[in-house]
């Protein structure tokens, strides 16, 4: 199969209902991964567009917070169905743009459609609470509402999963949402903007604008915008979190990942293999909830390696649009060679490479941004192989005596999302979920994403701000409390009582 050059298209902003070029003259390419071809001219917004973009969502906020929660439920339930509807376009777009395969693709935008579905129970999330006769003659009550004007700022891996975290819980509240997408693969968020308004959003309760650093910087700072939600890395996240709490916003800024998975000797090693495998290649191991390293106990790791040896071997990597593709490409040229100089360094410093998929070419896309799947034994935790995020299909092993040794190193790394163990002992098991500093656990469970009526938070490094993300924490994030207390004095009887029938 050959490489075909794909035809270049504007990536417009949507504001206030429609598609825009906006007023910013400052473009950046978009690439297909997997050719190595420029596939689009992204517009990014300059301040006018950013002044636009607030000024209808403020416009938008104080009409969407006014309608009932029974006709904003309606829109939630016609965009579930849209979407549904549309998962192989928007599968399509997210292949194109981010290279991971459309089964993939497709599995993200169903764990996004579950917070719309979640969405969708708004009336019972946001019934507030009562105390009748709280003191003689007084009620007291209790009700949420809505911030007012969110930015969501998303990262480039998942392109529709992320901003379903948001939006749907956002929107759903009552707020205004304002979407700035990763200016890598932001085409699906603009058929995100026409579904929603297909369902019947009025204009300016959901737009997207594509920026970059100026526009986010723009966001966390214009004195109109109430709540920040941001997904990405940690550096980025940390300063986020910091410039936009500084002016006044709350928010929640979710980070980066180094994600453990320890595997005990009485596990079984056939699962874990199959497991670890498919958490540390699946979507080329650009998952916040990857796993990266594997944490061998004692003598299942000699056994372990072998195993994870022969799946990273086995692996298809191929582009994404390919029907037995299993392993697309990394996002750019620039992460690739950080991957490959990540691993170098660990060969160099000597850990053993049990595969090596540094030089991988794939043939008839040799453009296309590859690295294979990798494993590499015996890292130590002084390694940049160990103590950076690698974000590629890498797995890392470190080999530890027990489980105690296992769980001080997890609890010793700064990042804290997703963390898993394999074993066949309910007490380990549970020891384990119990002294970890890590906010999403799994057991025999390799990416333990909550489902979106649980919610989805790392600890430490992973994570700014206290407010998890979607599920009731969501809710709460996107919301404020108010307490009523009321007192109704009864009309006090007046003179001259009648004795005729009471009538209005
Ligand atoms: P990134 O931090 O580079 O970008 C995320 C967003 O921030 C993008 O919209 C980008 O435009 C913006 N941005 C980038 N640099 C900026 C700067 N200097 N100032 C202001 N804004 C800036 O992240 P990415 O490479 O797109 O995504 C991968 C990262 O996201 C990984 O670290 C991954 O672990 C993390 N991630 C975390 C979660 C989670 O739930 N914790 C989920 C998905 C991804």
């Amino acid at each position: 199969m050959t490489t075909t050059a794909t035809a270049t298209t504007t990536i417009n902003h949507f504001l206030n209902g429609e598609e825009t070029a906006g007023k910013g003259d400052r473009t950046q390419q978009v690439f297909n991964p997997a050719t190595g071809a420029v596939s689009g001219e992204l517009r990014l917004a300059n301040r006018e567009d950013l002044e636009t973009a607030v000024a209808a969502a403020r416009k938008a906020a104080n009409v969407w917070n006014d309608i009932s929660l029974a006709k904003r439920t309606a829109v939630l339930f016609k965009f579930r169905e849209l979407v549904a509807a549309h998962v192989d376009e928007l599968a399509a777009l997210i292949t194109a743009e981010h290279g991971k395969v459309l089964s993939d693709a497709k599995g993200e935008i169903g764990r996004g459609l579950e917070v719309v579905e979640f969405a969708c129970g708004i009336p019972q999330l946001l019934k507030g609470d009562y105390s009748d006769q709280a003191s003689t003659g007084i009620d007291v009550f209790s009700f949420r509402q809505p911030l007012g004007v969110v930015a969501g700022i998303t990262p480039f891996n998942f392109p529709v999963m992320v901003p379903l975290w948001m939006a749907p819980m956002a929107i759903a509240t009552g707020n205004a949402f304002i979407l700035k997408p990763s200016e890598r693969d932001p085409s699906a968020s603009i058929l995100l903007a026409k579904l929603w308004k297909q369902a019947g959003l009025p204009d300016g309760v959901f737009q997207v604008l594509h920026g970059d650093k100026e526009t986010v910087d723009g966001l966390l700072t214009h004195p109109d915008i109430d709540g920040i939600s941001f997904v990405g890395s940690t550096p980025i996240a940390k300063y986020v979190h910091e410039t936009a709490t500084a002016h006044g916003k709350r928010v929640q800024a979710l980070g980066g990942a180094k994600n453990h998975a320890i595997i005990l000797p009485d596990a079984d090693l056939d699962n874990a293999a199959d497991h670890l495998a498919a958490a540390a290649f699946g979507s080329a191991g650009e998952r916040c909830m990857a796993i990266s390293v594997a944490v061998a106990v004692g003598e299942a790791a000699d056994e372990l390696v072998k195993k994870v040896q022969q799946r990273a071997e086995a692996v298809k990597v191929a582009n994404g649009t390919e029907a037995d593709a299993e392993m697309g490409p990394v996002i750019t040229p620039a992460s690739k060679s950080r991957i490959v100089k990540i691993v170098s360094e660990a060969a160099d410093a000597g850990a053993a490479l049990v595969v090596d998929g540094r030089d991988l070419v794939v043939e008839g896309h040799e453009d296309g941004f590859w690295v294979g799947p990798t494993v590499i034994d015996h890292v130590r935790t002084e390694m940049s192989a160990y103590s950076e995020e690698i974000f590629g299909p890498v797995l890392a092993v470190v080999r530890v005596a027990d489980l105690d040794e296992g769980i001080k190193l997890i609890n010793a790394n700064p990042y804290g999302n997703g963390t898993a163990i394999f074993t066949s002992s309910g007490a380990a098991a549970r020891k384990f979920q119990r002294s970890v500093t890590v906010g999403m656990i799994g057991v025999n469970v390799p990416i333990p994403v909550p489902v979106a009526y649980h919610s989805f938070g790392g600890w430490k490094s992973s994570l700014f701000g206290d407010k998890h993300i979607y599920g009731e924490e969501g809710v709460s994030f996107y919301t404020r409390g108010k307490v009523v207390t009321s007192r109704w004095p009864e009309p006090t009887h007046a003179s001259g009582a009648s004795y005729n029938f009471p009538s209005n």
